[in-house]
């Protein structure tokens, strides 16, 4: 059977060649199969019992040795490799095929041939170029006799072989990188946060992955088939075609928009689609930006929060600069007006001008006080307070007035959570609400007071009407200090910035949800506290003491305007007043002896303040009462009242009436 190869070099020998690379040839597309073909031809050629290609990889640590292609293939199992990498190397470095026989070898391998039941083989290395790619091995020749011509032919067909190894295992390797790098693909989307479709020509679902179907509600079955148009919510979709053809033209293209899931329900979606040209076949990533635009629309929010507590900041600074001025302006045209009126006939011009610059004095003494609400961060007391107590107090006196054309609906929990804070300033703000409730249902409707425990930490008062609503322009104002829309004298706009004030002074939050026609909802939350352990013990009155009608009084004020004033005040009501400019002088003036039976101490002096002469003075005399004059009754001014016995607080402007009854309360505790 190898007559032909008798001259290797002979035309037979070339035919044989052509012959081999043509079949090899049919078999171009898979290099694998390539080496299976050539295995296969060059074993019936050669009559041997088995041929096979092996593959040495010298780039791991160890020689490793594997077969590539052999024939016949049902022995694959049966040849033990490892046995055969021992007759790799026999043959001269970079020589060709050399024949090995039982008889030849030395006793181990005469051992393992005997186990591998053969009595020859042939090895021929296959390399290209320098590079030594691997082994063709033949087993067991039947025919010894021509060995020379076998190895001649091994020889000449090894560079064949070998190019058929290296191409087979180059394209085994490229293979196996597209299977890794499809497993990768499949995990990324598998494992991705966003949202993945493929999506045919004709804007059909082909495929998506889990991430899009939890977006969506989907099953896959369910989105399979469906039409992308089914899942596009926006307003104004993009008409399919047009927008395909884009894409196409782009090869890919990113835009914003709606998608709907299963239940209806729409959210933002950023879309980055691209055009695969070869398959036709659309890939979209689809990012959900639900998120995204909370987070976005929760800063815009904070940023609107702190662009309104900063508006109330600096109008607060504001208020707080003029007002100690300003009342000390008013107290002065309120001390002479009071303390001169009495000396005209009621019924007289003049008498009456005094009346009317007594108002304007006492109104602009209120305006003040209004614009201290802003400049005051902490309530003025922080009492237990039970805020059902100050609603019913509320509701009580809307049903005296308006209850007639609008229903009042309560839903107070009975087991509301108490708050710290102050009962005033609270009352205030809940009745500010009411009455814009009450004004924004000129003719009829419901206003609906309600309370309930947020958990442990927090109440909520909701304050909630069926009136006109506001657009969206007016709510953004509503709580700008000065904002109204009511006409000139009828609204300050002032109401919903001091509620605003004073929910801020109690820790507490505030939101007005609005809409035109649709009435509007105010909630507000406060901090809760633990409910009272003790009773606070009301302050045990002094028995009434003999009175004293005509008292010394000593006034302590920097402003010469309340010194004149509040001495004319005095001196009519039969007092007798001392002025001094400073605590400094006043403390000097008793020191000296003087013993006065009440002092006017003001808060806000240069040098010792109020605060500060306080104590001094009582150092010296423990028992004379003090009226503490300020402008901003706040939680300092309550405390040092507080901390001191004998000690009141007198809130400026005050006239002759406020003073009067000052002297009288003071008196009537039988302190002087
Ligand atoms: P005022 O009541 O003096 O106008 P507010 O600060 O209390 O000032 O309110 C400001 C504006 O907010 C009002 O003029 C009104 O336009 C609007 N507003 C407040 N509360 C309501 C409400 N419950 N319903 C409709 N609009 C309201
Ligand atoms: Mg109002």
């Amino acid at each position: 059977m190898v007559d032909p190869l008798r001259k290797p070099d002979g035309p037979a020998v070339q035919f044989m060649i052509v012959d081999f690379l043509t079949e090899i040839l049919k078999f171009s597309s898979s290099p694998s199969d390539m080496a299976d073909h050539l295995t296969r031809l060059l074993r019936e050629l050669m009559g041997v019992r088995v041929v096979m290609m092996l593959q040495h990889d010298d780039r791991l640590s160890e020689w490793v040795v594997r077969i590539v292609a052999i024939e016949p293939k049902r022995t694959q199992g049966q040849v033990l490799v490892r046995d055969l990498a021992q007759f790799i190397d026999l043959h001269p470095p970079q020589g060709g095929a050399v024949l090995i026989l039982r008889s030849s070898v030395s006793p181990d391998l005469v051992a393992i041939l005997d186990r591998m039941g053969l009595d020859s083989l042939s090895v021929t290395p296959l390399r290209v170029g320098d590079l030594r790619v691997g082994t063709l091995m033949a087993l067991d020749y039947p025919d010894h006799e021509h060995s020379d011509d076998v190895l001649a032919l091994l020889d000449v067909l090894a560079p064949v072989f070998a190019l058929t190894l290296q191409n087979a295992l180059h394209f085994e390797s490229q293979e196996a990188r597209v299977v890794a790098q499809a497993e990768e693909y499949r995990t990324l989307l598998r494992t991705s946060p966003d949202g993945f479709l493929t999506v045919s020509g004709s804007g059909v679902i082909l495929h998506a992955n889990e991430a899009y179907l939890a977006m969506t509600g989907y099953t896959l079955e369910e989105i399979c088939n469906l039409s992308l148009s089914r899942l596009e919510a926006r307003e104004t979709p993009p008409v399919l075609g047009e927008h395909i053809a884009r894409i196409k033209m782009n090869a890919s293209d990113r835009f914003l928009s709606v998608y709907r899931r299963k239940d209806g329900s729409v959210f933002p979606v950023e879309v980055s689609t691209t055009y695969v040209p070869t398959r036709g076949v659309f890939l979209s990533f689809v990012r959900d930006l639900t998120e995204l635009k909370r987070a976005e629309e929760e800063t815009a929010r904070l940023q609107i929060q702190l662009q309104q507590s900063q508006k109330m900041e600096s109008l607060g600074l504001l208020a707080g600069g003029v007002a100690h001025d300003m009342n000390n302006v008013l107290g002065a045209i309120l001390g002479m007006a009071s303390a001169n009126i009495d000396a005209h006939a009621p019924e007289s011009r003049t008498y009456r001008a005094f009346e009317t610059i007594i108002k304007a004095a006492e109104r602009g003494g209120k305006m003040v006080k209004g614009l201290l609400g802003f400049a005051r961060h902490t309530p003025a007391e922080q009492q237990v307070l039970n805020l059902n107590a100050i609603l019913q107090e509320e509701i009580r006196l809307l049903e005296r007035t308006t209850l007639a054309r609008i229903s009042l609906l309560t839903d107070l929990d009975p087991d509301l959570r108490p708050i710290m804070g102050e009962a005033s300033s609270l009352t205030h703000a809940f009745m500010n609400l009411c009455v814009n409730a009450v004004d924004a249902m000129p003719g009829s409707g419901t206003l609906t007071l309600r309370t309930r425990n947020l958990g442990q930490d927090w109440i909520e008062v909701v304050v909630e009407d069926t009136g006109v609503g506001m657009p969206k322009e007016v709510l953004e104002r509503a709580m700008d200090p000065f904002f109204t829309t009511k006409g000139v004298g009828k609204g300050t706009g002032l109401g919903l910035s001091l509620v605003y004030s004073a929910i801020k002074a109690h820790q507490g939050e505030m939101e007005i949800q609005s809409d035109p026609g649709m009435g509007t909802r105010v909630r507000m939350r406060f901090p809760a506290c633990a409910p009272p352990s003790r009773s606070l013990e009301a302050e045990k009155a002094p028995a009434p003491d003999e009175r004293r009608s005509s008292l010394a009084v000593l006034v302590v004020d920097d402003d010469e305007l309340i010194q004149y004033s509040t001495q004319a005040l005095l001196e009519l009501k039969g007092h007798v007043a001392t002025t001094v400019s400073s605590g400094e002088e006043a403390l000097a003036k008793i020191e000296a002896g003087y013993i006065p039976d009440v002092v006017i101490l003001d808060m806000n002096m240069p040098g010792l303040g109020g605060a500060e002469t306080l104590p001094r003075l009582r150092a010296l005399n423990p028992t004379v009462p003090v009226l503490l004059a300020t402008g901003r009754v706040d939680q300092f001014a309550v405390e040092l009242a507080r901390a001191h016995p004998h000690v009141t607080l007198l809130s400026k402007p005050f006239g002759l009436d406020e003073l009067g009854q000052f002297l009288e309360t003071v008196a009537g505790r039988g302190e002087l």
